[in-house]
């Protein structure tokens, strides 16, 4: 009996059952199987006194041989419920990774029928998986290039390559999303194909690069901007100071004193610029440190104008604040800023002049100041966008006024850093009325 035990062990042992019966959790299927197969065995030597009738006989006395070659097949068995359990265990953790990836994961065949599509493709398309599975990908994506051509019609991957062009592919373009929105995406098709170089399955990455594609357009109109709005002034200094500087004119003092005018003028418009571009870079850069003090907001709306007023001969300028207009705790520097940010737009955008009005009320644990101008107003579609950077809208006549897009984020993220907002109301050809609240806590 020992000895048909030990061969049991040694049997079992070659197959690394000892290990799985000491391991933990990891085999518990295993572990289970083995110590049945064990009681069996017993049970079949007469160990368990409830088994020790023919059973026993037969086994002990007769087939030692056949008791070695189940052992065997009891120790293959184990390894294959080992390998069974390993290989399921490892499909969970693959499927887990693919699952929770922050990238979109799906998989089609080699008719572009989807086989898997995970939890971010869901969230980046609007589509639940029960919706896409079995479906031609390309009526689910729709993917087309910033010119509009439908990319999977004329490049995709899974149709085009062959063996030669590789296994890996990658692709930028937009795709519609089940509520109609547009998302730019980056796919990266890695193709799975047969020995015969045709493609059975692909794993389609999706990222999400509307951010970085942002960015970038950020970026662009940043340099065009910077372009236009450094080069044009510059070309004109230039342009008057080397006239000035010609020795073989004499200019009268007039033509002097009107062209280092125009070079004094285009100088500020730099300096302007300069100012919004560190300002702005300085609001991105995170909230602003807010030195706050209690301000008359009346009298610096009446500093403002009295400033800007000498821009322009063609507008008049009205202070309409209540009467017990309270003084108020912002930082004074900053939300001078934002006056006159608010005065020069009404001025500029207002080119046939008009009356520029600056009313302060007090209403529900808030103050509001409201610049009203009658100017050339805003396209209601544009009015969204012109708090971003960089930001003009690029029709009619507002093309034609200088600027560069930064003055109203300026005022956004001031206002925004005391806790109030900005609106705007404005109405094509009547002119717009640009109001910023912030919160007010009576005292006493
Ligand atoms: P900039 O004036 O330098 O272009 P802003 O950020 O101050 O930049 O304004 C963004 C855009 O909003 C302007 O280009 C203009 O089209 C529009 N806008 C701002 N204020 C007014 C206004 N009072 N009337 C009409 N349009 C305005």
């Amino acid at each position: 009996m020992i000895y048909y035990h030990r061969t049991i062990a040694t049997t079992i042992d070659s197959y690394a059952a000892q290990r799985l019966l000491q391991s933990s959790s990891h085999y518990s299927d295993s572990r289970c199987f083995v110590p049945s197969y064990l009681e069996l065995v017993k049970s079949w030597y007469g160990i368990d006194k409830r088994h020790t009738t023919t059973r026993e006989d037969t086994f002990f006395y007769g087939s030692p041989g056949t008791l070695a070659a189940y052992a065997e097949q009891a120790a293959i068995a184990l390894q294959n419920a080992r390998l069974a359990h390993l290989l399921a265990e490892e499909k969970r953790r693959v499927e887990a990774i693919l699952e929770h990836s922050a990238d979109g994961i799906m998989s089609v065949d080699s008719r572009r029928l989807v086989l898997s599509f995970n939890s971010t493709m869901e969230k980046l398309t609007g589509y639940s998986r029960h919706e896409v599975l079995g479906k031609e990908c390309f009526r689910i994506l729709q993917l087309r290039g910033r010119g509009g051509e439908r990319l999977c019609v004329s490049q995709c991957p899974v149709l085009m390559s062959d063996t030669e062009s590789g296994s890996t592919f990658e692709q930028q373009g937009i795709i519609r999303t089940k509520d109609g929105q547009y998302v730019n995406v980056n796919m990266v098709y890695s193709i799975i194909r047969s020995p015969e170089g045709k493609p059975i399955n692909a794993v389609v990455n999706v990222r999400d690069i509307s951010e970085a594609v942002q960015l970038e357009n950020l970026r662009e109109t940043f340099l065009s901007m910077l372009g236009h709005e450094l080069q044009t002034p510059l070309t004109i200094i230039k342009g008057y100071a080397s006239t000035l500087a010609r020795t073989d004119s004499n200019w009268n003092e007039e033509t002097l004193r009107n062209s280092l005018k125009v070079i004094e003028s285009e100088t500020d418009h730099l300096c302007r610029v300069v100012d919004r571009l560190l300002l702005a870079s300085r609001m991105s850069a995170g909230t602003p440190v807010l030195r706050k003090e209690p301000v008359q907001l009346p009298v610096l709306a009446k500093k403002v104008v009295r400033r800007l007023q000498a821009m322009t001969d063609a507008h008049t300028f009205e202070l309409d604040f209540d009467s017990d207009f309270p003084s108020v705790p912002v930082d004074p520097a900053l939300i001078e800023e934002v006056l006159a940010n608010l005065v020069e737009n009404a001025i500029k955008y207002s080119p046939d002049g008009g009356k520029i009005t600056i009313s302060g009320r007090l209403a529900n644990s808030q103050v509001m100041v409201t610049v009203t101008d009658e100017g050339i107003g805003i396209p209601a579609g544009q009015i969204e966008h012109l708090f971003k950077r960089f930001s003009r809208v690029d029709k009619g006549l507002a093309r034609t006024i200088r600027g560069v897009g930064l003055g109203l984020y300026i005022c956004k993220s001031i206002v925004e850093a005391h806790g109030g907002k900005i609106e705007v109301y404005s109405q094509p050809s009547k002119g717009s009325q640009f109001t910023f609240s912030l919160p007010f806590e009576p005292q006493g």
